[in-house]
């Protein structure tokens, strides 16, 4: 299957968010993507988008346009919150834009693909044609670990599971909480993310059992550490499991995606990494890195899973979606 040679144009929804910053980042000198179109709230229209994000590069003097304008790019990315998600993304695809979405809103509805390209693209190729429609990645945290995870479900098969999350503050969005709540403190709770994470990851692996999860905000900028303990078919010793890990590589119609890294997983040995500030942005945050790796007495094994969440867990996994989805219908097309 060969690679687009002209870039397709794509728009961005809700470019001014923290998601829209870094999709509106990872858009310069894409290979097969040419950022076109910058929608956000009313609140922004009309403004340059230069004035209201950091780091906007060449695209700084596109205008922002409302949502619900027409587009001309056939490929939208999205980074709206739930309920403009709901509303627009459902308008754009019956004007026949391919949405790739962030947003949990479609994410339960089994008409609609949930895909980490790693771990079940097939259900997006399963799905084609991919004009008109949506596409969704799942939730930050989901997005990383399933990346974690792909190896050793295939070797050994995952029979049980249950993951303990310390979540950075960028995952709450630009206005998400306050200074006062934030500020040297742990919150044991995010509405509705603990139920998300085992329902999707659930979905993403088609397995029957339903994953034990917790979930900690804490005052950490960007990057979401998981601790997760599994239970393992055939028992395997942890240099089996750290190995089966470190030797990770995506498979072929994935590794020649441009937002693909080479070696998707490091496993690190100091027993005090990973840590958000000094290893979330391995790979340009498409990374994950899995440390700790030690025998368990309740489950099999258990280790610690950091990821981006700003970029695979969310700008860069929808990025890596759409590139998957224009590579097939290439390969439809052609
Ligand atoms: P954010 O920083 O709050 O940005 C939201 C964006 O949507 C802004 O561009 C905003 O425009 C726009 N918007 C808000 N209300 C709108 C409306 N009614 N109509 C049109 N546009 C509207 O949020 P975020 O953190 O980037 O998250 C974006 C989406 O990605 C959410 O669905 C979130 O759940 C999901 N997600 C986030 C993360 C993360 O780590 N942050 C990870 C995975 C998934 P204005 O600037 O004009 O208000």
């Amino acid at each position: 299957m060969s690679a687009p040679t002209e870039r397709t144009g794509v728009a961005i929804l809700g470019a001014t968010g923290l998601v829209g910053e870094r999709l509106v980042s990872l858009l310069q000198d894409h290979p097969w993507f040419r950022l076109e179109e910058v929608v956000a709230s009313d609140a922004s229209a009309g403004l340059r988008l230069g004035d209201l994000i950091e780091g906007a590069g060449p695209s700084a003097d596109l205008e922002v346009q409302s949502c619900g304008s027409e587009l001309e790019s056939s490929v939208l990315l999205s980074a709206l919150p739930g309920e403009a998600a709901l509303e627009f993304e459902a308008l754009y695809t019956r004007r026949g834009h391919l949405v790739c979405s962030n947003a949990a809103a479609y994410r339960d509805d089994p008409s609609v693909p949930l895909v980490v390209p790693e771990v079940n693209s097939e259900s997006l190729s399963e799905s084609a044609p991919s004009v008109g429609r949506i596409v969704t990645n799942p939730n930050c945290v989901v997005s990383g670990l399933a990346v974690a995870l792909v190896p050793l479900q295939a070797r050994f098969g995952i029979t049980g599971l249950t993951v303990v999350t310390l979540q950075a503050l960028s995952g709450a969005g630009r206005r998400g909480l306050g200074a006062w709540d934030t500020q040297a403190n742990v919150i044991p709770h995010i509405d509705g993310e603990a139920e998300k994470i085992g329902r999707e990851l659930r979905r993403v692996f088609g397995w029957t059992f339903l994953p034990s999860v917790r979930v900690n905000r804490v005052p950490v900028i960007e990057g979401h550490l998981a601790t997760v303990f599994l239970k393992l078919d055939g028992q395997p010793a942890v240099d089996e499991v750290a190995e089966v890990l470190a030797d990770f590589r995506p498979p072929p119609p994935i590794a020649d995606l441009p937002s693909s890294p080479p070696r998707p997983i490091r496993v690190m040995h100091p027993p005090d990494r990973p840590q958000p500030r000094l290893d979330a942005g391995l790979s340009g945050g498409m990374g994950v890195s899995v440390g700790g790796i030690r025998a368990d007495s309740a489950y099999d094994v258990s280790f610690s899973v950091l990821s981006h969440n700003l970029v695979r867990g969310a700008a860069g996994a929808c990025l890596l979606n759409a590139e998957l989805a224009v590579q097939l219908q290439r390969g439809v097309r052609s």
